[in-house]
């Protein structure tokens, strides 16, 4: 086990050539202190717990050092925001140190809330410790749900002082990916005509990310191909546990298929498919229910890019691009359609079990039942008797308005002859008991601005075990108090 400074760094993606970022240091702050560290992230690059207690761990968390081998830079990207493109965005806030080596590869350090970047646009590079603590919680919380996402490996705080609708403090969070490439990063030299760096970036990211897709007779629309199929698979996951991302603008699309830049993010109490977690998005652009097309969308500006290297005549590119884009929507409903059965804990596959899932979300809908609440509770029902329905039923405001349902979902289960202990254990492992509710981070977010970090350590803990029953913690799988209606999240972070 390593400290921090022990993990052979490096900057990979510097090798690009500086057409591809800016050189940026981080801005030191004073007196930063460290408020959590994720044991699970630390662990994929070996680092030991132990060393993230010392000064030096926590000056390179927070921006105030920087390893030697490190070659600190901010990435350029541009982007689709809401439907419209910006031909120059990139890093204002985060910085990429470098990266090391780790569990299953390398893995790039960055460091969100950093200090200004030449892509700062007269902003000030910096984090809130509100939207800090939702993004460190987030991630790790995501990444147990058994979603792709970003990580990351630490949360600090300093007393310095930041200005959005009032004053607020100062966080960093130290964030991991195997890459932090978007599509628009892509999109950046496709619009501004440099298809040499277009493919300069795709080699590199074969290269590094995708080196089975090198064996492919066509590599860059095997790439696009992989692309289309990781972010349908993202989003189908997304649906599966009621996560809206809110800003799924094209900047904030990882070529990974990543979770990446949580921002007003939110994800369902009630089950309502239209729910907007971004009050800054009047039109409901990222509604949770837009969220599987609005990837395609998505994936669409991603695929343009490459067209001028999936063949050298225009149309037969466009028309390699459409096909694979005509897969998305196959790929999504099979990882969704699969998820969906898995809810139910059904093990067969029988055309109905569709419409049957989706009768049970409307009749979610029509009665405000709690999303992860009903899912989790399911698996109480029992094939031959219904001693397991009353309790399940108080999730409904008119428990009679289910009865038609829960006698065909019992018969369905009937039909595959389905064992009760079983199919409890299993649908236990699908539907988790504990998912980071807006008003649970809120209660964390209220403490730690009166400097009582607790609750943020407690939620990573909880969230690292979804899917376990905690019975001390039992009141956080309720359903959320009334207050949590009110609560506003926007883009000011
Ligand atoms: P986001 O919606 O957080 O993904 O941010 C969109 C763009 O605005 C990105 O280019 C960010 O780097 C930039 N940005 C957001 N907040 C700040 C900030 N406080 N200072 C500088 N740049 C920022
Ligand atoms: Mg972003």
């Amino acid at each position: 086990m390593k400290t921090l400074n022990d993990l052979n760094w490096r900057n990979g993606f510097a090798q690009l050539g500086d057409d591809f970022y800016a050189k940026q240091k981080p801005t030191p702050v004073n007196n930063p202190y460290l408020i959590s560290v994720s044991p699970a992230a630390a662990d994929l690059i070996e680092l030991d717990l132990a060393s993230t207690a010392s000064a030096d761990f926590i000056e390179t968390v927070s921006g105030n050092r920087i390893p030697p081998e490190a070659q600190p830079l901010a990435q350029i990207y541009a982007g689709h925001q809401f439907g419209h493109f910006v031909p120059q965005l990139g890093d204002g806030r985060a910085i990429l140190l470098g990266d090391v080596e780790g569990k299953n590869g390398r893995w790039e350090l960055q460091l969100k809330g950093a200090g200004p970047t030449p892509f700062s646009r007269n902003a000030d590079g910096r984090a809130v410790l509100r939207s800090s603590i939702r993004e460190y919680l987030c991630s790790e919380a995501m990444a147990a749900l058994g979603i792709a996402t970003t990580r990351a490996l630490a949360i600090t705080g300093t007393p310095d002082e930041v200005y959005r609708e009032q004053i607020e403090s100062g966080s960093t969070v130290m964030r991991m990916a195997p890459t932090f490439i978007r599509f628009g990063t892509f999109e950046l030299f496709y619009y501004r005509g440099q298809y040499d760096q277009v493919q300069q970036l795709a080699d590199y990211l074969i290269e590094q990310h995708y080196p089975e897709l090198q064996q492919e007779a066509e590599p860059y629309l095997a790439l696009l191909k992989a692309v289309n199929q990781r972010t349908a698979k993202m989003i189908a996951q997304w649906q599966l546990v009621g996560f809206a991302h809110g800003v799924m603008n094209s900047d904030n699309m990882s070529v990974l298929g990543l979770t990446i830049d949580y921002g007003p993010f939110g994800f369902l109490d009630q089950y309502d498919p239209h729910f907007i977690c971004n009050h800054s998005d009047h039109s409901g652009r990222y509604a949770f229910d837009q969220q599987p097309q609005i990837g395609l969308w998505n994936v669409s500006c991603f695929a343009q890019t490459l067209l001028p290297l999936l063949d050298e005549d225009p149309e037969t590119s466009a028309e390699k691009a459409q096909k694979v884009l005509q897969q998305y929507q196959g790929h999504h409903l099979t990882f969704y359609h699969q998820g969906l059965r898995q809810k139910l804990g059904l093990q067969t596959e029988q055309k109905e079990d569709i419409e049957l899932a989706q009768a049970l979300l409307g009749l979610m809908q029509l009665q405000g039942a709690d999303h992860t609440l009903v899912f989790r509770t399911l698996s109480q029902i029992k094939v031959s008797d219904k001693s397991g329905d009353e309790g399940w039923l108080t999730h409904f405001k008119e428990p009679e308005k289910l009865q038609p349902w829960l006698e065909s979902y019992r018969a369905r289960l009937h039909a595959e002859e389905s064992k009760d202990d079983e199919r409890q254990q299993q649908m236990n492992k699908i539907n988790p008991k504990y998912i980071l509710r807006n008003y649970l981070a809120q209660n964390a977010i209220a403490k730690a601005q009166k400097k009582d970090y607790s609750e943020v350590e407690k939620l990573l803990k909880l969230l690292q075990q979804p899917f376990d029953e905690q019975p001390e913690m039992e009141a956080y799988a309720a359903k959320p108090p009334e207050w949590a209606a009110e609560i506003s999240v926007s883009c000011s972070s």
